[in-house]
């Protein structure tokens, strides 16, 4: 058994980047973790994180937690509205580039493989990977400023739990 540390995005009061209809990171995964939750695998203890009263604050909470892992769900977005596909951020550690290989190999989607970007203490998501005490990435499936990837992500979410369900498989593994 292990336990499964799930964190919406950004928070209630800044919500992020947003999708082409205008709905933001927090709206998106308040909403949809409820239902991704529905899919996981039976026999782990799961937990979802939102941002109440800042980053580190909700740092500690998932490190109080004791997590085995820590899955942080965003989108992506850029003034060019032609850019497009999925990454996931890691810290580097092993563990956490295994999470992150998971990921990219169980998400089947047609949207574009953007791999896996490292980000260090400072840089955008760095504070979250770097400072849980657990391995830890953070998912970026789609562009939101990119009306075919928000297509693609939400008529097939089904894929993208598919590949949440064998990065939370893997979290057995770890060494
Ligand atoms: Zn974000």
């Amino acid at each position: 058994m292990s336990n499964i540390a799930l964190i919406i995005g950004h928070d209630m009061n800044s919500g992020g980047a947003v999708t082409v209809n205008g709905v933001n990171e927090y709206s998106t995964w308040f909403t949809y973790l409820n239902t991704i939750l529905t899919f996981l695998p039976q026999g782990n203890q799961y937990k979802v994180f939102e941002r109440r009263n800042g980053l580190e604050k909700l740092v500690r909470d998932v490190n109080d937690y004791r997590a085995d892992i820590a899955i942080s769900f965003h989108f992506n977005s850029s003034s060019n509205s032609k850019a497009n596909g999925f990454e996931v951020l890691s810290s580097g550690y092993p563990s956490s580039m295994m999470l992150s290989r998971a990921f990219l190999d169980g998400y089947k989607t047609s949207i574009r493989n953007r791999g896996i970007k490292v980000r260090k203490l400072g840089e955008d998501g760095g504070y979250f990977l770097n400072k849980t005490n657990m391995p830890a990435i953070l998912l970026e499936p789609f562009f939101g400023s990119n009306r075919k990837d928000c297509h693609l992500f939400f008529r097939d979410i089904n894929l993208f739990t598919n590949a949440v369900i064998d990065v939370i498989n893997k979290a057995k593994d770890l060494p």
